[in-house]
């Protein structure tokens, strides 16, 4: 089980300051961090570097963040508690890494990030992981975190109001994707994740991703998508029909949909990750569909879409307030199509604050 001695809201300093302490406390001598969605959460600057090296070297005295030179503005403008080093292509950034970190006895990294050849190169003692203790601290979201997850939310259902609308018979997957991504554009947002359009039998494979499939009469659409704010990602799930819904596709909605309310029910400090997993599939299983429902009750969002809290089947982590995730029951029936809908909430001291929020009934789309 993992401790949560302070929630980070509340942790006085900045994250670098939190994982400058627990280096101490592990007695290494230095840090690396490699991942740049660490290197965002720590710093507040993101990019993806690609296959340049980039990383980020904290010391007892210093930080270093280490960056190729075609990044440095960016860097400087938007890195905070850092300073900045740069290298150019033909230089060896290795001699900034050893100007950062020294030639540690005991050096933490990220081991799920770091690549074995790396590693070799940083020429430590001994590697310890920091890797689960950044998961940690970002479980709990801070105030500046909450807004910027917010943001991202209300885009969401901005566009989900909107995307209905823009549907019609003959689209493929692919161009609603698109048209998806063109609407989140318009607020000044982009998509936090390829958005996921999936019609008629399409629909009862979770992570299909788009085809050229057209949209037709009695097709059930399943839209999966979120905006992403400022790296803050949101992830919603809403369902559409082509023409009037039959009968099994309103029943089988209206049964996720109260499971869906049960979990956000559920939700509380104290209540273990499993028994809010549980709320929802109780209802499942009594409506007969149990054998459908493929997934865990949802995930931890954040600077990522899928990050800690995982919501599996009797998982024992209690909540507690500042974590936020989704809550997505589904029932997928194959040949037939599949039925998902999902949501992002924060936990309060009173329970679930829901962060999106667009209309959950099923639409229809004029065939
Ligand atoms: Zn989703
Ligand atoms: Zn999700």
């Amino acid at each position: 089980m993992i401790e949560h001695p302070t929630k980070s809201g509340d942790f006085a300093g900045t994250p670098l300051l939190r994982l400058r302490a627990w280096i101490g406390e592990q007695g290494a001598d230095a840090a690396y961090v490699s991942d740049p969605v660490s290197i965002a959460y720590l710093t507040g600057f993101y990019t993806d570097p690609h296959e340049r090296l980039m990383g980020l070297g904290i010391t007892e005295g210093r930080a270093l963040l280490i960056v190729p030179g075609l990044e440095r503005e960016s860097a400087e403008a938007g890195a905070r508690g850092v300073e900045v080093l740069s290298w150019r292509d033909g230089e060896d950034p290795y001699e900034l890494v050893r100007e950062a970190i020294g030639r540690p006895q005991q050096l933490a990294v990220e081991k799920g990030h770091l690549t074995v050849a790396v590693a070799e190169r940083l020429g430590a003692g001994r590697l310890v992981d920091a890797g689960e203790a950044l998961r940690r601290f970002r479980l709990l979201k801070s105030a500046e975190e909450l807004e910027r997850l917010g943001r991202a939310a209300a885009v969401t259902d901005t566009v989900t109001g909107q995307i209905v609308e823009a549907m019609h018979p003959g689209q493929t997957e692919i161009e609603v994707g698109m048209v998806l991504a063109s609407l989140m554009g318009a607020e000044g947002a982009k998509p936090a994740f390829e958005s996921i359009v999936q019609s008629g039998p399409n629909s009862a494979q979770p992570h299909l991703r788009p085809t050229g499939r057209r949209l037709q009469a009695g097709d059930l659409v399943l839209l999966d998508f979120g905006a992403a704010w400022e790296g803050y990602r949101a992830d919603t799930t809403r369902m559409a029909v082509v023409g009037e819904p039959d009968q099994r596709q309103r029943e089988l909605h209206q049964l996720v949909l109260d499971a869906h309310d049960a979990a956000v029910a559920r939700v509380k400090p104290g209540v273990t990750t499993g028994e809010v997993d549980a709320a929802a599939r109780e209802v499942i299983e009594r409506g007969g569909q149990g054998a459908y429902f493929i997934h865990r009750i949802g995930h931890g969002l954040g600077l990522e879409v899928h990050e800690d809290p995982s919501l599996d089947p009797g998982s024992q982590l209690p909540l507690e307030e500042g974590m936020v995730f989704t809550i997505e029951p589904g029932v997928y029936i194959p040949g037939w199509g599949g039925i998902r809908i999902e949501d992002d909430v924060v936990v309060e001291r009173d329970g679930a604050r829901m962060l999106t929020g667009a209309e959950r009934g099923l639409r229809v789309v004029p065939a």
